[in-house]
């Protein structure tokens, strides 16, 4: 980590906090955030807790995946074991580079250097890093197998492998198939066909940077007095960042705002489900967004295909019908009734149906939906006892976002250390995660979320006593300017 930069980065943000009248401590404290995550050189007051209260418990740790989950976790497990034996295997020499960046670079706030890091950066000092990948999983010898070959024993597992973006899931993007977010390589193939011809996806790094340049060509045509059409789906599988569409959308909208073209564009947000979003009030406030920007939302309707040549996305609409009634079960059957729907776009920003690895979803770790089965609140897995999952890859029913991880792996790291020592564990997840839905170029609202108090469901669980339903400019500060370094020197470093 360069002091010089987290020097120049606080700098920056005192000196925009100063501009609004408002110190970093007060800004800090409305956003409910401690300082500790922010300060740089020596120990913090956390560290040196977490370093006084070291167990002394023994075992290898194995981590697969160097990633967001991956480095908190190694980092964190390094401050508070006084024996540290870790491992992590990642294949990414850049694994650590900030994804929730992607959409600023989609809308050329943000460039590609802005996001990238080296993992060796990052990396905790004693702490193995084997540059490969895990391939084959064997739970009940507690042992796995990497790429090239090498059987690694563990004593400990934790699955941080986060997902990948499966393209090839839309017929029509066969030949883009699957794409890491961060993969180079997958990049290369990917950018022949996503990013050229009006089609974008902020998924990938180097997509986001090649989704700017269609989106300006969107946004000039339109300037042009072209009449243009915007297409924004949704995938219909589960999805890291689930706001990153809506985001979209909104910035879109922005950029035709600003260069005075917004009359000559109809943007469209289609959506498998039903909802614009799990939490009632978040729905109500994101609807009523959308109509004040004149987003035509689409309910119930599946991306399936992409005619690249002519330019058209393809839906199956879908709904329920009443069907005859049934005496047995004593209501009526319900019919699921379907239809084609094309849209003829000149910008279609595409988020790719996404799943867990498939070395890893399919194997005994898995599970038939390919996520890693863990318990909801200890991150246990259902099966083997000294494994452990956090991050996009585990099985809970909120998450998905580096939000949901930051929360994560502290109660990983409690929980797995009790069970190193023998003891119960007590550390408990409650399904917190986190939103910065960007509204406008300025304006962000922050829809933080967690399972209602009996463990089901999402209700809204803001951290400070703000309405969090409403458009601030305060949070588009946070987005901005203050959760990339919080990310990069509060959690890949284990204290925040
Ligand atoms: C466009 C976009 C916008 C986002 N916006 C936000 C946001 O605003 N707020 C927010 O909180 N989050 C956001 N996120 C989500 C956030 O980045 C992820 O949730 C977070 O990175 C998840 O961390 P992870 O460690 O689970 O996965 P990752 O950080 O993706 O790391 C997984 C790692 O596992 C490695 N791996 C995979 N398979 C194997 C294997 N078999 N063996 C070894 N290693 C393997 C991969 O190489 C990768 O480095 C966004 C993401 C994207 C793409």
């Amino acid at each position: 980590m360069n002091n010089r930069n987290i020097k120049q980065d606080l700098e920056q943000i005192d000196s925009i906090l100063k501009e609004s009248g408002i110190s970093r401590r007060d800004a800090l404290k409305m956003m409910g955030l401690s300082g500790a995550g922010l300060m740089v050189g020596g120990a913090t007051e956390a560290e040196a807790a977490t370093t006084l209260k070291a167990s002394d418990a023994k075992g290898k740790i194995v981590i697969v995946g160097g990633g967001l989950s991956g480095i908190a976790t190694a980092a964190k497990l390094t401050h508070s074991l006084s024996n540290p034996d870790i491992t992590v295997i990642e294949p990414n020499p850049n694994s650590v580079s900030y994804q929730p960046g992607n959409t600023l670079i989609g809308a050329g706030l943000w460039t590609l250097d802005d996001t990238t890091y080296e993992t060796q950066n990052f990396m905790p000092n004693g702490v193995k890093w084997i540059k490969d990948k895990a391939v084959e999983f064997n739970p009940t010898a507690n042992e796995l197998k990497t790429a090239s070959g090498e059987v690694i024993k563990y004593d400990f597992l934790v699955v941080a492998a986060g997902l990948v973006n499966d393209f090839g899931m839309i017929k029509g993007l066969e030949e883009v198939g699957e794409v890491y977010t961060l993969d180079k390589n997958d990049a290369a193939r990917a950018k022949k066909i996503v990013g050229q011809n009006g089609l974008g996806s902020i998924y990938f790094a180097e997509g986001a940077a090649d989704t700017w340049t269609q989106m300006q060509k969107f946004v000039s045509d339109a300037k042009s007095g072209k009449k243009v059409t915007g297409v924004f789906p949704e995938p219909h599988t589960p999805f890291k960042c689930g706001g990153a569409q809506k985001k979209m959308v909104n910035l879109t909208n922005a950029r035709l705002e600003e260069a005075g073209a917004r009359a000559n564009a109809d943007l469209q947000f289609l959506t498998n489900g039903k909802k614009l979003f799990g939490v009632p009030e978040y729905h109500t406030a994101i609807d009523g967004q959308m109509k004040a920007r004149n987003v035509n939302v689409r309910y119930e309707h599946k991306f399936t295909e992409i005619d690249l040549v002519n330019k058209i996305a393809k839906f199956e609409k879908h709904w329920e019908e009443k069907g005859a009634w049934d005496a047995d079960l004593e209501e009526f059957e319900k019919i699921v009734k379907t239809e084609a729907v094309d849209v003829k776009y000149d910008f279609c920003h595409v988020i790719p149906p996404q799943k867990a690895p498939k070395e890893i979803g399919s194997s005994p770790i898995g599970s038939e939906k390919g996520w890693v089965p863990v318990d909801k609140a200890t991150l246990q897995h259902v099966t083997y006892k000294n494994v452990f999952a956090l991050g996009d890859i585990a099985a809970v029913p909120l998450g998905k976002t580096g939000g949901s991880a930051r929360k994560q792996y502290a109660v990983l790291c409690q929980n797995l250390i009790a069970v190193m020592e023998g003891k119960e564990m007590t550390a408990k997840y409650n399904g917190y995660t986190v939103c910065p839905l960007i509204t406008n170029i300025g304006t962000v609202m922050l829809a933080e979320f967690s399972y209602k108090p009996d463990g089901t469901g999402a209700m809204a669980a803001p951290s400070f006593p703000l309405d969090p339903t409403q458009e601030r400019w305060i949070y588009w500060l946070l987005k901005y300017y203050l959760l990339k370094p919080m990310t990069q020197y509060g959690m890949l470093s284990g204290r925040a």
